[in-house]
């Protein structure tokens, strides 16, 4: 079995799964770090929740839990975003509503202080689904969104991470942070999200799989929704979500083995590494990965909640929970 975890059961009045991405095995073992992260995530899966509750949209569900993410230096998306090799942000950001499949996303924001309210309004108040650099950038302070200083972005440890790197003093790509949430309302309706900083040392100019619609993040609320994080550019080469969601509706796969075989069959195929969250219509919360330290919550109206980290990759084990309800 993957690392990772299955919630069944009885259809919940309404669901949540969030992830932070992964930690790597030395920052697993820092205790401030995996408490932050996780105090962070509870907190995120929590106000998503009290949104459903009271009957709120998936849209804003989704964006009230990425955004407490986003500010959170512990992830990379928003403050504590990777780098650029030459030190700079370049930030994405996906949401998608499954209810009709309209989405938003952005690219290469530089400015904008929670990229996932710019991605929500290009899908909102523009007549596009992506948006990408500068003209990103313009749109969102059109629409008023908050903006923020690099300073504000660019924390110490990320700044030493690229430094380790180019140096060549760590491993590429071993600290992979980004943020998702994935959500179904009271109304049956399924909403995706997605942030992240990319990859630290990227070539500036480089998009991932985050705001790429069917690759880091997908919604179709008759079948599924997802988010996904770990190495973009396999996430792009196999469309990791729309496929997950693809081999549920054509052959009929549920949410588990699905997620499975994109997984295994796809993912590890390719030599990709990362892991997905998702949920069906009927509420069933899948989190799963091929790599250990991914971080995730999840929520449902029926009271099911689930521990935010594996404590089995917190001691250095490969092996994974498997939850079921
Ligand atoms: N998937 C992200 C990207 O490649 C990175 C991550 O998940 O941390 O941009």
């Amino acid at each position: 079995m993957l690392p990772g975890c299955t919630i069944k059961g009885v259809s919940p009045r309404w669901a949540v799964i969030v992830h932070g991405g992964f930690l790597s095995p030395q920052r697993a073992q820092q205790v401030a770090v995996v408490q932050e992260a996780r105090a962070a995530l509870a907190e995120a899966a929590r106000a998503a929740g009290a949104i459903l509750d009271r009957d709120g949209s998936g849209m804003d569900a989704v964006e009230a839990a990425i955004m407490i993410l986003e500010d959170c230096p512990q992830f990379d998306a928003g403050r504590g975003s990777a780098l650029t090799a030459d030190g700079q942000v370049e930030m994405d950001a996906a949401i998608m509503r499954g209810q009709d499949l309209a989405a938003g996303a952005v690219a290469g924001l530089t400015r904008v202080r929670n990229p996932i309210r710019a991605a929500r309004a290009v899908l909102e108040r523009s007549s596009h689904v992506l948006l990408q650099g500068t003209g990103a950038d313009q749109f969102a302070a059109q629409q008023g969104l908050e903006q923020a200083e690099l300073s504000y972005f660019v924390t110490d440890r990320m700044r030493d991470h690229l430094r380790a790197l180019q140096q060549q003093a760590v491993p590429a790509n071993n600290d992979l942070g980004t943020v998702g949430c994935v959500v179904r309302d009271a109304g049956g309706q399924i909403t995706a999200g997605t942030s992240t900083g990319g990859i630290t040392n990227k070539l500036p100019g480089r998009v991932g799989d985050s705001p790429l619609i069917g690759a880091g993040t997908y919604a179709d609320s008759r079948v599924c929704g997802a988010s996904a994080t770990g190495q973009g550019e396999y996430f792009i080469r196999i469309a990791a979500t729309h496929t997950l969601c693809a081999l549920m509706e054509m052959k009929g796969l549920d949410l588990d083995t699905a997620m499975e075989q994109v997984i295994r069959q796809r993912l590890s195929a390719v030599g990709g590494k990362g892991g997905m969250i998702a949920l069906d219509p009927a509420g069933a919360l899948v989190a799963r990965a091929n790599i250990p330290g991914l971080l995730f919550a999840a929520l449902r109206s029926d009271g099911v909640s689930v521990a935010t980290f594996d404590d089995a990759v917190a001691s250095g084990h490969d092996a994974g929970e498997n939850h079921e309800h």
